[in-house]
């Protein structure tokens, strides 16, 4: 066996091992619903179906430009200016198998030896090991359910050292549901202004679903002076529900994008051109669904967040954004132990989520509460019988 000493600073990811898990248990009959990922169940929008099967029609099944078509490019600028306020033109946007290898190509394009990059937590499980991967250090932000997982500029202010040189920003949030709101992120970029090396990786994966009243807000749009130091990540993942078709796009200074295609041309070089032509028709075409699959969403927040804070033993605050809740189990924790074995406990009582502390969380798990109404409530009532 030989292991990189890269690869051994970095574990599996524990979303897509719960997931895969709880699929080898269905196969083998076990009745296991599965709220571990973070994968929209709508069906993905048939306007981007027909665009799919038109462009393998049309043969569109070649390698194109390494770093997405021109008419992806131009597309995924429409949808930054549209959709997040962020003004920039075609030659500074790039698209990527899938938002994290964006954030993967960014960080190994960038990332010396003794560079930190703060990370806010509860965290995405990806970010670290990706941190790591690249030779960067982590430098942990704890928040907290108390203050809705926020952190402050003046908490982000005392993580900057000389050898900071991102900041990963997640709003809204996985797995908290956090959401920065203008004032906030205004707050925040003022402060950074003082520090002229931190960078700031924006991903805004989630800002199509967002439950507070206040539009998505994001630093790209409000502080556009800081543009040269922030790489603004976003798809059509969950806004389109395309997780399988691996589509991310990203918008940054020129010098960022063109390291991430040198990169890219070498490890992946495109993505699906078949893909591609799928995200256009997303990009271009009717968003109108957007707020529909919001509000159902927030019907099923709802749900969960009420079913588990009638749990004893458990309790979650709301989430203002994405479809994540972060339940607390701490009182519990003195019969299973840890939330590892709690996790495993509930995947015998047939529910899989992902421990907190896959998240740098802890004493309690992660629910993906992007499935239907009766599935989450048969999960909730799983949940129940569990740990009663
Ligand atoms: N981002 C989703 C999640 O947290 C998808 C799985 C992954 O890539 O981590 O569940």
């Amino acid at each position: 066996m030989h292991i990189s000493p890269a690869l051994a600073r970095i574990a599996p990811s524990q979303t897509t091992a719960m997931t895969d898990r709880a699929t080898q248990l269905r196969e083998e009959g076990r009745d296991v619903i599965s709220l571990s990922v973070g994968e929209p169940d709508f069906a993905t929008p048939p306007h981007v179906i027909a665009a799919t099967k038109a462009a393998l029609d049309a043969g569109q099944t070649k390698y194109t430009p390494v770093g997405g078509t021109s008419r992806l490019k131009r597309a995924a600028a429409l949808h930054f200016a549209r959709d997040l306020g962020i003004e920039a033109p075609a030659s500074q946007v790039t698209v990527s198998a899938g938002g994290k290898q964006a954030i993967f190509h960014a960080m190994m394009a960038t990332l010396s030896p003794g560079d930190e990059v703060i990370v806010p937590a509860p965290w995405w499980v990806s970010y670290p090991e990706i941190i790591h991967f690249a030779g960067g250090k982590v430098v942990p932000l704890h928040t907290h359910a108390k203050d809705n997982y926020r952190f402050t500029a003046a908490d982000l202010e005392a993580q900057i050292g000389p050898n900071t040189l991102w900041l990963m920003l997640n709003s809204p949030g996985n797995p908290t549901g956090a959401c920065y709101p203008a004032e906030m992120l205004l707050s925040i970029g003022e402060m950074l202004r003082h520090h002229p090396r931190v960078m700031v990786l924006s991903d805004d994966i989630y800002a199509p679903i967002n439950y507070t009243d206040a539009p998505h807000a994001t630093l790209g749009r409000l502080c556009p002076d800081l543009a040269d130091r922030i790489l603004t990540v976003s798809g059509v993942s969950k806004s389109h529900a395309m997780t399988g078709f691996r589509i991310g796009v990203a918008t940054g200074p020129e010098w960022l994008i063109q390291a991430m295609e040198r990169l890219q041309s070498h490890s992946s070089g495109n993505p699906c051109s078949i893909s591609q032509a799928a995200a256009v028709a997303a990009f271009e075409g009717p968003q109108d669904f957007l707020a529909d699959w919001c509000e159902r969403f927030r019907a099923r927040r709802d749900l969960v967040v009420a079913a588990i804070n009638a749990i004893p033993g458990l309790s979650t605050p709301t989430p203002d954004g994405a479809f994540y809740c972060m339940v607390d189990a701490a009182p519990l924790m003195e019969r299973f132990g840890d939330d590892s074995a709690l996790a495993l406990h509930l995947l015998e009582h047939g529910v899989a989520i992902v421990p907190a502390s896959a998240f740098c969380g802890h004493d309690g798990f992660r629910i993906s509460f992007a499935a239907d109404q009766a599935t989450l409530e048969e999960a909730c009532h799983r949940i129940a019988r569990a740990v009663a």
